[in-house]
């Protein structure tokens, strides 16, 4: 049976690297593979994944009402060889997504890797990532460190000036902005 896996960690931890090299690794054994990724996050430009390390692949991008299951269940019908889902940005999924991806799972027999940050710069959990915990066979962490060598879990906000901040909206790409990893105790400090 397939199974439905969540990688979580916190910001810059290499989550797109991984999912990339995964669904390469799918490729090169001859099996096709699918890829979804948040509307939310347009950095690199909508319909593709980039990591950090200059590899990239198309993907099908997600709203918050877009259908995983009903989309993922016509392209397998089109691609018997479709053997494996991936979800980048996980942590922007609603619940309604998430019970879609274990309908892939457990009806069309699919595995499924969703890949997301665990928290946002409040330290509030996202919603994507909160039902992902609840509802994914295999929960796995891929850490990263704070500056100070800990591992880090949070993700703070810093400003251009590089000023923590700790108000705004919980979505926010782009712009000035930008999100370092940190251990809880510098997050809360
Ligand atoms: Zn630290």
């Amino acid at each position: 049976m397939a199974k439905f896996y969540f990688y979580y960690s916190a910001m810059n931890a290499g989550k797109s690297t991984i999912l990339l090299q995964s669904s390469y690794n799918y490729q090169e054994r001859g099996m096709d593979t699918l890829l979804f990724s948040s509307i939310v996050d347009d950095r690199y430009g909508q319909g593709k994944i980039s990591s950090r390390i200059g590899v990239s692949a198309k993907a099908v991008s997600f709203d918050k009402d877009f259908d995983l299951y009903a989309y993922t269940k016509i392209q397998k019908e089109k691609n018997p060889n479709l053997k494996c889902v991936f979800v980048d940005e996980a942590q922007f999924l609603n619940k309604k997504q998430v019970m879609q991806l274990t309908k892939i799972v457990d009806e069309l027999n699919l595995p499924v890797l969703a890949y997301g940050l665990r928290s946002d710069f409040k330290g509030e959990p996202f919603e994507g990532s909160m039902y992902l915990l609840v509802w994914a066979d295999n929960l796995i962490e891929i850490k990263t460190i704070c500056h100070c060598g800990k591992k880090a879990t949070m993700n703070t906000r810093i400003d251009a000036q590089g000023q923590a901040v700790s108000e705004g909206d919980q979505i926010q790409i782009g712009g000035n902005e930008r999100y370092i990893a940190t251990c809880r105790q510098h997050f809360l400090k």
